[in-house]
């Protein structure tokens, strides 16, 4: 339990969950976002979510109210000043991010100033910032309710003792934090993502056929989805994104984009979210 509040910033798909499993775990949150009707679609959604785990009987009807009831919003970034961490789930745009965290760092001196970002340097958003050893990267997973992970994101002016307030939060949360550099994709999707790449060339070659390459890795790797249904999931774009920022970011021919994931993007066949991607919905 802890008196000071935390910040949430950006009430989208990550902010919300991020703010759902702050409050689950006895934390005062403030969520922050430049649009009123989203944070009403969050407060929604989270009051959605928990009631889905009371049905369940896996959170008591008292304590879904309870939730809610530590869970401020906020149009004000100002709301923010007094938060002890301050974790930004904003869109992944570098100039949007280098903004915010400028002017959360001049909003308080004392506050830890995590990231959520997905491919941006930490090392970069801290150079924006006033007293940058405080600057940290902590990297959720989606669906945050659910996945156990947390990357926390050392960029060169991290501190020791930003490290560890970050990685207890994470354990306060009930999940697990991997301590990570500063690099390109970090460690999970830098696995993954070329993983998902290499599965649409043995595609695009003809090697097999998705439903194969699927099989291949769910029955004979013991991976809970085949890479393609995991790459329909995540959405091609965000996949294509991430192996261009592994490409840029190293200068490696390794990461090169497999041009059959870059023509289904142009296609607009992005997965789930659009009905069609490898496998159609
Ligand atoms: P999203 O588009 O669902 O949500 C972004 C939210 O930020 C929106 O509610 C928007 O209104 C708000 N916003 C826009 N401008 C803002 C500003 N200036 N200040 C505050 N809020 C602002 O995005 P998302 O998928 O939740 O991603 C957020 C971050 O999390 C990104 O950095 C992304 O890379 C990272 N991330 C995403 C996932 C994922 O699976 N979606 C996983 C891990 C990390």
């Amino acid at each position: 339990m802890s008196e000071q509040a935390i910040g949430v910033v950006g009430a989208g798909t990550m902010g919300q969950g991020i703010a759902q499993v702050l409050a689950q775990s006895g934390f005062s949150v403030r969520l922050y976002d430049v649009a009123e009707e989203q944070l009403q679609r969050a407060r929604g959604a989270i009051d959605k979510g928990l009631g889905k785990l009371v049905a369940k009987e896996k959170l008591a009807a008292a304590d879904q109210q309870e939730t809610m009831a530590r869970l401020d919003t906020t149009t004000a970034l100002d709301a923010l000043r007094d938060c002890e961490v301050i974790i930004e789930a904003a869109p992944e745009q570098p100039a949007l991010k280098e903004k915010l965290f400028r002017d959360l760092s001049r909003l308080s001196h004392e506050a830890i100033l995590a990231s959520n970002t997905s491919s941006l340097s930490l090392t970069r958003l801290a150079a924006v910032c006033e007293r940058p050893e405080r600057v940290v990267g902590m990297h959720f997973f989606n669906p945050v309710p659910v996945l156990k992970l947390v990357e926390v994101i050392r960029a060169e002016q991290t501190s020791d003792a930003t490290v560890a307030r970050i990685e207890a939060l994470t354990q306060a949360l009930g999940k697990t934090a991997v301590a990570i550099g500063d690099s390109p994709g970090f460690a999970v999707n830098r696995l993954l993502v070329p993983m998902i790449n290499e599965a649409a060339f043995l595609l695009q070659e003809g090697v097999a056929s998705a439903a194969d390459i699927d099989a291949s890795m769910k029955l004979g790797a013991a991976h809970p989805m085949g890479p393609l249904a995991l790459a329909d999931l995540i959405g091609l774009d965000v996949c294509l994104s991430i192996m261009e920022v592994l490409q840029e970011g190293f200068g490696d021919p390794k990461y090169r984009p497999c041009p059959l994931l870059k023509r289904m993007v142009a296609a607009g066949y992005l997965g789930r979210k659009s009905g069609r991607g490898f496998h159609v919905y």
